[in-house]
């Protein structure tokens, strides 16, 4: 079952398929059609056995054991952490903190660095197309601190107005805290442009890479990023562990997040020295084996090659808009140059929640509502969109079963 060391040289997605097993289950006596990967992928086998071998072969906590068990279970889960280095091309595996996912890697920030540096009358700069993950933080933070929220428009098609981001920005800018791109439309934003003038104007960047971790290929030191988050279960790794990279210099200068066992040197009553980098921000026993087990994923994503999946991934993009347009009374929200693999529609006089419902009936899973980007949906004045988003293992026969199902769906409820 596991895919040769080397990149796979030619991609075959009925291959590629095979390494998932949920895959072959049915949902309301059809074949399981998975398009709700932009919310959580599926596992493949590798990853599923990672868990299985932890729990089997070496379960301990970590770090604080001298015992054979305690050594394994330490060097898989510091293991992971050279793997994500590699993965975003950090410059050092102290720069790669393990939080609980992308959410908790931007509220870390939030809470430390921002507590530290942004003051009264600061601004903070977020956009429309935000995440609820990417938005709520930095309110807190800024209403905690009297600060400014300001956030950079987007257009009809989708996209950021970059000259609006720049007549956004100006010496009271201390943080621009961007997606890299949208799980709502689909967008890729210009992340290393918007970099480049954050810090021309001397505030620093975070990068939500909840959803383009998968499918781009991310190097945080070509980026120039200060932050960069994500999440294991968006990229085919375990649910509950993520991770953020941040610039050495900010990691060590930022003030603790949580107090607890680990994240510290010596603790007296008076007097507490906290611990180096990376464990200085992960206080408390972490989890170990969904940790172990996202370097099997990560693996498995380099093993099939970023390249091949990303080839694959916008022939479906392609051709589902192509088929996706012509369904009568079917409107396409995000429609950037550059997209990761989802499609976001709404059909005219129909809820996206009764399309969701139909199509499940027909073994199809994808999502429908506002996505956890509320703003953005104001914006369109709608109240939600039906999404489907696609991943390495899909295949076009699938997109021809969605759009089967939606004429269908179409039918009875228009
Ligand atoms: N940002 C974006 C763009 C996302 O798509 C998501 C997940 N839908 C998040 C943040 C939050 O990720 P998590 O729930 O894994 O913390």
């Amino acid at each position: 079952m596991m895919p040769s060391a080397a990149v796979q040289e030619s991609f075959d997605v009925y291959s590629v398929r095979k390494h998932f097993p949920i895959l072959n289950r049915e949902v309301k006596g059809k074949p399981l059609v998975y398009f709700d990967n932009a919310a959580s992928s599926q596992k493949p086998q590798v990853v599923i056995d990672a868990l299985v071998n932890y729990y089997t072969g070496f379960n301990a906590n970590i770090h604080r054991g001298i015992h054979s068990l305690a050594e394994e279970a330490t060097a898989a889960y510091e293991a992971t952490r050279d793997a994500a280095a590699q993965y975003i091309n950090s410059p050092s595996r102290e720069q790669i903190i393990f939080t609980r996912g992308t959410t908790e890697g931007i509220n870390l920030v939030a809470q430390t660095w921002g507590r530290q540096n942004v003051k009264k009358g600061d601004e903070i700069i977020i956009s429309t197309m935000e995440h609820h993950s990417n938005i709520v933080p930095w309110y807190i933070l800024a209403q905690e601190k009297d600060a400014v929220l300001k956030v950079i428009p987007v257009s009809e098609t989708g996209e950021l107005i970059f000259e609006e981001y720049e007549k956004l920005l100006s010496d009271k800018t201390k943080i621009v805290a961007i997606g890299h791109a949208s799980n709502s439309l689909g967008t890729i934003n210009p992340v290393k442009k918007i970099i480049q003038k954050a810090h021309a104007a001397g505030a620093v960047v975070l990068v939500d890479g909840a959803q383009s971790s998968v499918h781009l290929d991310i190097n945080v030191q070509d980026l120039d990023c200060d932050f960069f988050v994500f999440s294991s279960h968006k990229m085919y790794g375990p649910t509950g562990v993520g991770v953020l990279y941040g610039k050495y210099n900010l990691l060590e200068t930022m003030p603790v997040y949580q107090g607890g066992g680990e994240m510290i040197k010596e603790v007296e009553f008076g007097r507490i020295i906290y611990n180096d980098l990376p464990y200085k921000y992960e206080a408390g026993t972490p989890n170990i084996a969904d940790t172990v087990a996202l370097k099997a994923a990560i693996d498995f994503v380099s093993q099939i090659g970023k390249e091949n999946i990303r080839k694959h991934e916008s022939e479906l993009l392609a051709y589902a808009t192509n088929q996706l347009q012509q369904v009568p009374g079917l409107k396409i929200y995000g429609r950037a140059k550059d997209k990761v693999s989802l499609v976001s529609f709404v059909v005219e006089k129909v809820h996206p929640q009764d399309l969701g419902i139909l199509l499940d009936n027909r073994g199809v899973a994808v999502r429908t509502g506002h996505h956890c980007t509320q703003p953005l949906m104001d914006f369109f004045c709608i109240p939600g969109t039906t999404r489907a988003s696609f991943a390495m293992y899909n295949t076009i026969e699938e997109i021809d079963i969605l759009v089967d199902g939606l004429q269908r769906a179409i039918k009875k409820l228009a």
